[in-house]
């Protein structure tokens, strides 16, 4: 028997070739409103309209201002690989637009009933073409604005199993205007309007800077916290805009990069953010920022995803520090202590009640830790220290008077307020930037105790733990195997309050075993210096008298960042005058 004719091989029609491509690019209304307004920023445009029906499943148009399009065009604009961005194969290199593959109208066109009518500054009248599910049609003349309006209905008309896919009116419009913002916020200097279903939902005017765009799109009080970074290397440059570390979120919805003028989610800057407010917040959230990099056009490859949203860069490692050393050292300048009025506010919808744990994964306000055997509110006096002027010649930071109240918190005055110290993550931040000072001088003190402590400890952890004994020992802890179950403890950090070797070892072979996936050394060491300073630290409840509250203090305002602990909780709450008044309804 033969094989059936339909084997033979065969070049596709144009229409299925463009199809294919359009699964590549086209995948939902967002990237409609993607690519149209990409193509609308590359032909110059100033004002940029983009009217969306149902999520934009059954409408996105796109109004811009820009340069416009000959008939001739008009003519190769729904056909697949036409641009006029890209000639040679050696453009790839340097790539400055943003589209170039000429892919994005023929992939739309064979998926939905396009229509672009456009018109050049110099041309008397405009012209019109239109391309229903891969059937081009002749260009036709027609009156038009200068510029170009791209109509785009009834996506996934033509392919059912791909409509299928689409979701809820609310959740496309939710992604589109995902876009819309970032692409808002790369391109100060466009203004952007946005309607749904004729409602307004963005509206950005052209001379408004990034700052004042995230004002309009993310309220006051985040636009008011937020800190500028600027910096060059070389023909590199990066600005933008960083938020505290009490604004990160559960997701990257806040955290907007652009390169050149593209968006982008690219996993190496979003790791770059991540380190670079490492310490300073909860471990899992994403920070809040919103930046752009500029960089010359050869020094990153944009051809690696047909959405174009990753990039690879030529040199990864030198724009990853000068990043990390920009974007660090405008993070170490937010302000990073904890509003009082967020608890404030917290406390009067639900009366007498805590406010409740939050979420994981988001940033917590701070943490609840009743003392069972004192009673959360009871009040501790120290002993002769309550409300007693501490002798002259502190620091402003550390003078005051002050109550420890159920031996975790320490209440403080300032001059427009008071704030609230917790104790024990205060310590741990001390505890921690002292043991990474020692670190960086050349070693961590050890104190070796003459008896050596005996832990028990199960077969896989002294596994773990035997692996790392010369890594653990170049930070202080030095671990030698006694038995088939049993660690010997020869020494300890100095710097630790308490050591409490069980505890110590107990957690460091927790934390081996997560680091299971492949880490790097100084990230692991990172780690084990927090979990460090965490376990040996005051512990909430320990009774702390006048002397050592003061020392605890002294050190920590000497320090360069003393607002969180190093696992990104608050080490102080501040209530200014006007978050009281307003508790109290003065105002
Ligand atoms: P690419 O953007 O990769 O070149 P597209 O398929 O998105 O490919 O667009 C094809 C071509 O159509 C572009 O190269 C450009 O010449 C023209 N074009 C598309 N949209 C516009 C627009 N809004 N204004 C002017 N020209 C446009
Ligand atoms: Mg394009």
């Amino acid at each position: 028997m033969n094989a059936p004719a339909a084997a033979a091989i065969r070049v596709l029609p144009e229409r299925i070739k463009n199809q294919i491509a359009a699964g590549e690019v086209v995948e939902r209304p967002a990237s409609l409103v993607k690519e149209l307004v990409e193509n609308a920023l590359d032909a110059g445009a100033r004002a940029i309209r983009v009217d969306l029906e149902e999520g934009g499943v059954r409408l996105v148009r796109v109004v811009d201002d820009g340069c416009g399009m000959s008939r001739e065009d008009l003519a190769l604009a729904f056909v697949s690989h036409a641009t006029s961005k890209l000639t040679e194969l050696d453009d790839l290199g340097h790539i400055a637009s943003l589209g170039f593959r000429g892919e994005a109208l023929a992939s739309i066109g064979s998926v939905a009933r396009a229509r672009i009518l456009s018109r050049r500054r110099d041309d008397p009248t405009g012209a019109v073409v239109e391309d229903e599910g891969g059937r081009i049609r002749e260009v036709v003349d027609a009156g038009a604005p200068i510029g170009t309006t791209v109509e785009v209905r009834d996506l996934f008309f033509n392919t059912p199993a791909r409509r299928a896919f689409l979701r809820r009116t609310a959740t496309e419009l939710a992604r589109a205007l995902d876009v819309l913002q970032r692409l808002a916020l790369a391109h100060p200097g466009v203004g952007f309007v946005v309607t749904h279903d004729r409602a307004r939902v963005l509206d950005v005017e052209a001379e408004m800077d990034l700052a004042a765009r995230v004002r309009r799109l993310f309220g006051a009080e985040l636009a008011d916290s937020l800190v500028e970074v600027e910096a060059h290397d070389g023909t590199s440059s990066l600005r933008g805009l960083v938020a505290p570390p009490r604004f990160a979120r559960a997701d990257t919805s806040r955290q907007a990069w652009s390169l050149n003028g593209r968006p982008l989610k690219d996993r190496v800057l979003i790791r770059c953010l991540q380190e670079a407010y490492r310490g300073f917040q909860v471990e899992r959230g994403y920070p809040t920022a919103f930046l752009g990099l500029s960089l010359d056009p050869s020094a990153v490859d944009v051809n690696v995803h047909p959405t174009k949203s990753e990039v690879r860069f030529r040199d990864e490692r030198r724009v990853f520090s000068f990043l990390l050393g920009a974007l660090r050292a405008a993070v170490a300048r937010t302000d990073m202590a904890t509003p009082g009025a967020r608890m404030l506010g917290a406390a009067e919808r639900r009366p007498g009640a805590l406010p409740p744990a939050p979420p994981s994964g988001r940033a917590l306000p701070f943490e609840r830790r009743p003392d069972p055997a004192a009673g959360a509110f009871t009040v501790r006096e120290v002993p002769g220290a309550a409300f007693e002027p501490l002798p002259a010649a502190l620091p402003a930071a550390v003078a005051g008077p002050f109550l420890q109240v159920a031996r975790t918190y320490l209440v403080r005055a300032l001059a427009d307020g008071f704030e609230i110290v917790d104790q024990h993550a205060l310590h741990e931040r001390v505890t921690y930037e002292a043991l990474k000072r020692q670190l960086g001088e050349g070693g961590i003190e050890v104190q070796r105790e003459l008896v050596h402590e005996l832990v028990d400890v199960t077969r896989e952890e002294l596994a773990l733990l035997e692996g790392q004994l010369a890594a653990l020992a170049a930070i202080g802890v030095e671990l030698a195997v006694f038995g088939p179950t049993t660690i010997a403890v020869h020494g300890l950090p100095a710097l630790l309050r308490r050591r409490d070797a069980p505890r110590i070892v107990g957690e460091l072979a927790r934390l081996l075993e997560r680091g299971a996936a492949p880490r790097s050394a100084p990230e692991l060491l990172d780690e084990v210096i927090h979990s460090m300073a965490c376990r040996a630290s005051v512990m909430a409840g320990d009774e702390l008298d006048e002397g050592e509250i003061r020392a605890l203090l002294e050190r920590a305002a000497a320090l360069e960042h003393d607002q969180t602990c190093p696992h990104g909780r608050p080490t102080r709450v501040r209530f200014t005058l006007a978050d009281l008044e307003r508790a109290f309804h003065r105002r």
